[in-house]
């Protein structure tokens, strides 16, 4: 039985001679380049194919922002930095990374809860764009701002009075640390001005990693309606409005890629209806998974074939310390396989096997596929596992058991 492709990620990587390529180099170079597996490695062609993909679905007027913390490499960010409009950060250690690119600091925004006044002040002296999440971040953004004799860019992070349906993450909506409540908006636009600080507009994100484009329609026309609501309580006119994003990608069997065309024509249609009432807001919208998350590969090694009782083991040498997302988040959720291959047996057209890919931590929970079927591997060859550009070294306990960590690189 030939192995079929396991899933539409794999074709975006060509295959020469069994192998897979990514950045137009093999698997097995790239691995003697890197000098050891596992290793994370990033395709710079399909990070530059997907932004011109979606800006080709998206109105011309919407700028297109990178969330950096899903996948906060800084080479990565530096090239994504040449092809968005601005850097969507979340930790004065993101913030240097982002700034280090040489994007304009007034295209870098700042959000996320808790931050410290020190985290503050490193945004403000950058000139960055600030989204306070409380009230107690504007009453520190204005001293910040009379300290350092430098005028802070407020923009106002909203927690919408509706989620985004159906996403993995739903991250506004009922009662959430993000953001200030729409409804205390109001009482927020009038103490910022009370401050001496001028509002230069909002955040309203909703939700993350969704499929369903109708969801994500509703979403967005909700979060305009809501814009222009609150627009109409600010004191400034509106002239950052971001709407969020949660464009998912499809990671197990039985998911379909989310199709753009549909979201794009229903943001030309409302978009001018918007630039009409706001007419100095530039709206933005803010991708991190969608823009990278397909665009990476984590390799491991085979190092040990075992049989038990009558089940295949495959031990490679890369586990959850490195992709918690791909091993099952410890048993949080129903467990499914990422798309996985071996990078060096593409086409191999000899016999398949049912095995299990495990990592070599002490856990019954260091999975990397759980009874796939393969071609039949031995020890030194190349596991790839699919979709793991965003939300994989990063968020990924690399600690746990110390195991040397897995390099990065950008092809
Ligand atoms: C995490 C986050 C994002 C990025 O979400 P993706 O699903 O990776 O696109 C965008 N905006 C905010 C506010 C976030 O916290």
């Amino acid at each position: 039985m030939n192995a079929k492709p396991v899933h539409a990620a794999q074709t975006l990587f060509p295959v020469v001679d069994d192998c897979l390529q990514v950045g137009g180099v093999p698997l097995t170079r790239l691995a003697q380049r890197v000098g050891s597996t596992p290793f994370y490695a990033y395709d710079r062609r399909l990070l530059t194919e997907r932004v011109a993909q979606v800006r080709m679905h998206l109105p011309h007027s919407l700028e297109l922002h990178y969330s950096m913390k899903a996948n906060p490499m800084p080479a990565l960010v530096q090239h994504l930095s040449t092809l968005v409009d601005g850097i969507d950060v979340a930790s004065a250690g993101e913030l240097k990374v982002a700034l280090d690119t040489g994007m304009a600091p007034e295209r870098i925004s700042f959000a996320g809860p808790g931050k410290s006044e020190a985290e503050l002040t490193r945004a403000v002296a950058a000139g960055a764009v600030v989204h306070a999440e409380s009230e107690r971040e504007i009453r520190a953004l204005a001293k910040i701002g009379e300290q350092l004799g430098i005028e802070p860019l407020l923009v106002l992070r909203i927690n919408p009075d509706f989620e985004l349906k159906g996403s993995g993450m739903r991250m506004g909506g009922g009662a959430k640390q993000f953001g200030i409540d729409a409804e205390d908006a109001p009482r927020l636009l009038a103490l910022a001005s009370s401050l001496g600080l001028a509002t230069l507009g909002f955040h309203i994100f909703s939700g993350s990693q969704s499929l369903k484009m109708e969801a994500i329609i509703e979403a967005q026309a909700q979060t305009l309606l809501l814009a222009e609501r609150l627009a109409a309580q600010a004191r400034d006119p509106v002239r950052i409005l971001n709407i969020g994003g949660g464009f998912g990608i499809p990671y197990f069997p039985g998911e379909a890629a989310l199709d753009l065309a549909p979201i794009g024509a229903a943001l030309d249609a409302a978009l001018p209806r918007v630039h009409a009432a706001l007419p100095q807001a530039q709206v933005s919208i803010e991708l991190g998974r969608y823009l990278v998350g397909e665009a990476g590969v984590y390799v491991a090694r085979v190092v040990d074939r075992k049989v038990s009782r009558g089940q295949v083991f495959l031990v490679t040498d890369g586990g959850l310390h490195h992709h918690l997302a791909a091993s099952g988040n410890f048993g949080q959720v129903i467990r499914k396989n990422y798309p996985v291959a071996l990078g060096n047996r593409m086409s191999a057209s000899g016999d398949t096997e049912t095995v299990s890919v495990v990592g070599p931590l002490c856990t019954p929970l260091d999975l990397l596929a759980e009874r796939m079927d393969l071609p039949a591997a031995e020890v030194g060859d190349l596991v790839v596992v699919f979709q793991s550009g965003a939300y994989g070294r990063s968020a990924s306990p690399q600690g746990f058991l110390s195991h040397p960590d897995a390099p990065e690189v950008l092809v």
